[in-house]
């Protein structure tokens, strides 16, 4: 059978021109006489990739020099905890926008180790917007640093300007890294998931400030030493490797910034994000068969959420896309309803086939 489009949030669509050079390395890696899964990440062609998987996503995001870039495992729910273990002790005040299922995974893991809550919240509406500018952020008196979701994979909401507050942000970039600019210098910590927009799943991306550093050190002392595993400043030490990084991940991660960059990296793929999400959403309100999910302030360009107005035909939905060539549109589980994850990877005409397919779809149970 063939490759379909694949709509998934995650693991998620891989450049095809990345997914062929991948096959290729397997066997024999440059000159290393063994495949890139079996050499040494100590060795120098390793060593290679890994600075050249940082200089690109260096490139790529705008980071400052005196930022580090780390390639760790655990995922971003690791991140969750490690955030706030390497910023924050006990008495330290860490305050969290709470967008959705995954801020709300991250402020629990943070409530073990520091006094973290939420300072705002729509999960009274069903996580169906993001705080704008009117909104005001209670950002509590002496509060460390300010943590948000900048996408919302599961109810398709995301930020469309920085929080603003006069602390140091936290960002959860898992859904959205590369997809367009960010202003890395208003951020202590940004950290994202490989799985979506950058590569394979095990690798995590964590960009630290000389701020975030330098706190991770302090919280090191004040405590005898934090868990090496856990440990920002050691890992920064140690470039990534204190033990055996994902190789492989990382390799595939470098790959897929090289394919961003030939293609005029983040800028170029901005616009067409923002361009094809415009075409879908206008599909969506176009008719009342179909039920956007987000506010319109608040919707995201990469996972795009909705539900169709008599929900029985949500799963013939699902069922009759996959067998036209359109993979993964079901709803997340806690959520259900329909949708499209549009991560940088997917071709541009993966929209439009679907577009087609919903008017069709219209036309035949409307
Ligand atoms: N944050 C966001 C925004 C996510 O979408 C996800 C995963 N879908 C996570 C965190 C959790 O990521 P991981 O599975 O890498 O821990």
């Amino acid at each position: 059978m063939a490759r379909a489009y694949n709509f998934s949030a995650g693991p998620a669509v891989l450049p095809e021109p990345v997914l062929e050079e991948l096959k290729g390395v397997l066997h024999e890696f440059g000159s290393a006489r063994a495949g890139i899964m079996e050499i040494s990440h100590r060795s120098k062609d390793f060593q290679a990739v890994i600075d050249s998987a940082e200089a690109r996503l260096r490139r790529v995001m705008g980071i400052p020099d005196d930022y580090a870039v780390l390639f760790l495992q655990g995922g971003a729910s690791m991140q969750f905890y490690m955030t706030a273990l390497n910023l924050a002790g006990p008495e330290d005040r860490l305050d969290y926008i709470s967008t959705g299922t995954w801020s709300a995974k991250a402020i629990v893991e943070a409530a073990r180790v520091c006094d973290a809550v939420d300072i705002w919240s729509s999960k009274d509406s069903a996580f169906d917007h993001v705080p704008g500018p009117q909104d005001i952020l209670p950002v509590r008196e002496g509060a460390v640093a300010v943590h948000y979701t900048s996408n919302n994979t599961v109810a398709g909401t995301q930020f469309h300007a920085l929080p603003a507050v006069d602390v140091p942000l936290i960002a959860d970039l898992s859904s959205d890294i590369c997809s367009r600019t960010i202003d890395v210098k208003k951020h202590g910590v940004l950290y994202a998931g490989a799985q979506k927009n950058l590569g394979p799943s095990g690798v995590t991306a964590v960009i630290l400030s000389p701020w975030a550093i330098a706190r991770s050190e302090a919280r090191g002392k004040a405590t005898g030493g934090l868990p090496s595993m856990l440990n920002y400043a050691l890992m920064v030490k140690k470039g990534s490797m204190f033990n055996t990084p994902n190789t492989f991940g990382i390799f595939a991660l470098e790959r897929v910034l090289a394919w961003l960059e030939v293609r005029g990296g983040v800028a170029h793929f901005a616009a067409r994000n923002t361009a094809r999400a415009a075409r879908l959403y206008a599909e969506l309100d176009r008719s009342d068969f179909w039920r956007p999910r987000a506010r319109p302030a608040s919707r995201s360009e990469m996972n795009i959420a909705w539900r169709i107005s008599n929900p029985d035909l949500e799963p013939i939905f699902v069922t009759e896309a996959s067998e036209a060539g359109l993979l993964a549109l079901k709803g997340h589980r806690s959520m259900g309803g329909l949708r499209a994850s549009m991560y940088n990877a997917l071709p541009d005409n993966a929209v439009d086939v679907l577009i087609d397919f919903m008017r069709d779809f219209e036309r035949r149970h409307g």
